[in-house]
């Protein structure tokens, strides 16, 4: 007899965004010529001096259990950057790190959230944050917006949704999946409504800081009314082209660093011994290369949007930050190819990756139904010819 699978894991969704990267490596296996323009990593190597960094580490027998909140010499690192670059303090002490971001995420949510909290998560949001919630007996509690607000929400909306229950706000600017990024301005307005709920702790996930467009980033932790209650979520995966070697952290107040700490000891430990020392390199080393992956990415953004806005039919915003385009599609839907009929997007996104051979994602797996979203975290000559390969593809649809 087969094991039986708990309730709690029979309830959580398959993280989308993997599954369509898994569906497209498995085609490209067959011989299928797919672009992936579905799972959101750099394309660029890890940069030289990070790696070797961590050649360093395993020479220099780095090779003993890690401290579970991670080496001090990484925590003070990571306040040092966040002193430096956002304004904000956070002793190291109230630093945890963690197997990337999304770990780090999934402490703090499993370490503040009791069954039947409800969580408020300005949607379209990433794939993960609702099964966090529900993988702790949470209620995640959409708060929608759309192309027409640039995917931002307004504080009426943030106030209407907050209930007696409320204990946790998951806030992402620049936003995964729309890139959008929110201006001091309209932070300022959401922090005044926040401010009137102290019981209300705020995560804030800053992964993307560094893939931005406008010159400016603000971090939810540098507002004074808030600050002690800010949860502020980054790492190393998306800033220095680090996906694979899996570091992140919170940096909290200091009852939940030391809760989230407690967690992980009894879960996986400390985070690898060698990627802490790369990560390490990486916010003390020089900043170059950070600027130079942004000037790429903003490149690439230009061409997607320019692209996009050929195919008729297909509504699409100016994404300010990280590396997606949010396109809005419901003018396919309802249309067919044969006998092949579009009812939503994600059998847009089906079609795509079936007929045109490009791997999107779609907007149903970011609580956005009738969009979908592209990664354009790859080369110019990709983007290009898999912009050409949607065009043709949903041209093809009558
Ligand atoms: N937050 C957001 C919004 C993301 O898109 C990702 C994707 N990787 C993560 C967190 C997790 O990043 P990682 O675990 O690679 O550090
Ligand atoms: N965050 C990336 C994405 O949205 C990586 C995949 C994942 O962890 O969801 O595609």
């Amino acid at each position: 007899m087969v094991p039986e699978i708990s309730q709690r894991i029979q309830a959580l969704a398959v993280s989308q965004t993997l599954a369509m990267s898994q569906r497209s490596s498995q085609l490209r296996s067959e011989g299928v010529d797919v672009i992936n323009l579905s799972v959101g990593e750099p394309d660029f190597m890890t940069p030289a001096h990070i790696k070797e960094a961590a050649v360093k580490a395993i020479e220099d027998n780095f090779s003993f259990y890690t401290p579970v909140p991670g080496y001090m010499s990484l925590r003070k690192a990571v306040s040092e950057k966040l002193c430096r670059e956002n304004g904000v303090e956070y002793a190291p002490e109230q630093i945890v790190v963690g197997n990337g971001a999304k770990q780090a995420l999934c402490n703090v949510v499993l370490a503040t959230v009791n069954s039947g909290d409800e969580v408020l998560i300005p949607t379209p949001a990433w794939v993960s944050y609702f099964e966090m919630v529900k993988l702790a007996e949470g209620i995640g509690v959409a708060v929608p917006s759309g192309i027409d607000t640039d995917f931002k929400i307004t504080p009426e909306q943030l106030e209407n949704a907050i209930t007696e229950r409320t204990r946790l706000l998951i806030f992402c600017s620049p936003s995964n999946p729309t890139g959008s990024v929110y201006t001091r301005d309209e932070l300022q307005k959401l922090v005044d409504v926040l401010a009137k709920y102290p019981r209300i702790t705020i995560i804030s996930d800053e992964i993307y800081e560094h893939i931005n467009y406008t010159g400016q980033f603000t971090s939810m932790a540098s507002f004074p009314e808030i600050a002690d209650r800010v949860v502020l979520i980054n790492g190393v995966s998306k800033a220095y082209a680090m996906t694979g070697w899996r570091i992140g952290y919170c940096a909290a107040p200091l009852n939940l660093a030391k809760a989230v700490s407690k967690l992980q000891g009894q879960y996986t430990s400390g985070a690898s011994s060698i990627a802490q020392k790369a990560a390490e390199a990486a916010y003390t080393g020089s900043q170059e290369c950070v600027a130079e992956m942004r000037k790429a990415f903003e490149r690439r953004r230009d061409l997607v949007v320019r692209m996009a806005r050929e195919i008729p039919g297909l509504k699409v915003n100016v994404p300010m930050g990280a590396f997606y385009l949010f396109p809005e599609v419901s003018a396919y839907l309802g249309k067919s190819f044969g006998d092949r009929r579009i009812e939503t997007s994600a059998d847009l996104a089906m079609y795509l990756l079936e007929e045109g051979h490009v791997a999107t994602v779609d907007g149903g797996a970011f609580g956005a139904p009738g969009y979908i979203r592209l990664s354009y975290a790859t080369s110019d000559e990709q983007l290009t010819e898999a912009m050409r390969r949607i065009a043709a593809a949903l041209a093809k649809l009558v």
